[in-house]
């Protein structure tokens, strides 16, 4: 009797033993689909927060590309204002020729055609450091200059270009990569002047009335291709060379009326150099002036494809 008790007894701890082991199984089974539930989880989450960052990412710089587009299109719109004048629309072939209302900017009306007049000038600028102490002089004695500035400068400079003109300066174009022109083919020479301009109206709304062609290298198909008047000059500081303000001084000695002064808005030794002969040229009378406003005053009509030096006929 005692042996049969313990055998069932036996039995029962048997069968309780094994029902145990299986719900400890199946226990470490639901904690593993548990375990690696949580781990996909987890996982899903990463990726979505990560898609979510870089598609604000991709938010953000679309949203500047869009401001860029936008500034380009009102570029755009601004460059063709100045067609909507009496001056015909520029067609891609005339991109070249005189355009637009801004350019009436560059002559005063008010000025005394009996008084001695002398137009500055400066090439290869802008360049904020010098060109913005030459603004400042010439606005403290009520004058003008003629900026023939280089196209692929136009950007960088900008802010100090649009302020020239404002002013009343006169911007002209000194070509986009300042390379020899005359060793230039036609469809070089069209999109020098085109490119410069672009760049022009992009800031300052209208195109370059006239071109001072650099190292004054000029060739006959510069002559036929180039629809706008293009300028020497009568006096040559040589400022370049000398950077020396005493002696952009000297050279300036002796100008007289009609004179048109060569210059260079990179050195300083020019911005001391106007410093001091702006105030100096207004003490003896001269009216400092743009290109347009001395040929205006001089009835001078330049004409373009030819090579003008001087106010004087
Ligand atoms: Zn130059």
């Amino acid at each position: 009797m005692k042996r049969r008790d313990e055998m069932r007894i036996e039995s029962y701890r048997e069968r309780a033993v094994r029902s145990r082991r299986r719900r400890e199984r199946e226990l470490k089974k639901t904690r593993f689909i548990l375990m690696n539930a949580a781990i996909a989880l987890v996982v899903i989450l990463i990726v979505f927060v990560v898609a979510i960052i870089k598609l604000n990412g991709k938010g953000n710089s679309g949203s500047k590309d869009y401001t860029q587009e936008n500034i380009k299109k009102k570029d755009t719109k601004k460059a063709k204002k100045p067609v909507m004048t009496a001056t015909p629309a520029p067609t891609k072939k005339a991109v070249t020729q005189n355009t637009g209302v801004g350019a009436k900017k560059w002559i005063r009306t008010d000025l005394d055609k009996d008084k001695p007049m002398i137009a500055l000038s400066f090439d290869d600028g802008p360049y904020t450091p010098v060109t913005s102490k030459i603004l400042k002089v010439l606005k403290k004695y009520d004058s003008r200059a003629t900026f023939f500035v280089v196209g692929n400068r136009i950007q960088t400079y900008k802010e100090i270009l649009k302020e020239s003109y404002d002013m009343g300066n006169q911007i002209g174009s000194h070509t986009y990569d300042h390379e020899d022109l005359s060793k230039k083919n036609k469809k070089q020479l069209i999109s020098e002047m085109r490119k410069t301009n672009r760049e022009l109206r992009s800031v300052i709304g209208c195109n370059a009335t006239l071109i001072r062609p650099p190292y004054g290298n000029i060739s006959d198909l510069m002559r036929k291709v180039i629809k706008i008047p293009m300028m020497y000059w009568s006096v040559d500081t040589d400022d370049w060379k000398w950077r020396n303000t005493a002696k952009i001084l000297a050279g300036c000695k002796n100008v007289k009326d009609g004179d048109i002064i060569l210059m260079h808005d990179l050195y300083p030794s020019t911005a001391n150099a106007v410093k001091k002969l702006v105030p100096r040229l207004r003490k003896k009378g001269y009216q400092l002036v743009t290109i347009d406003e001395l040929f205006y005053y001089k009835g001078i009509k330049a004409k373009a494809g030819k090579v003008y030096a001087s106010g004087r006929k």
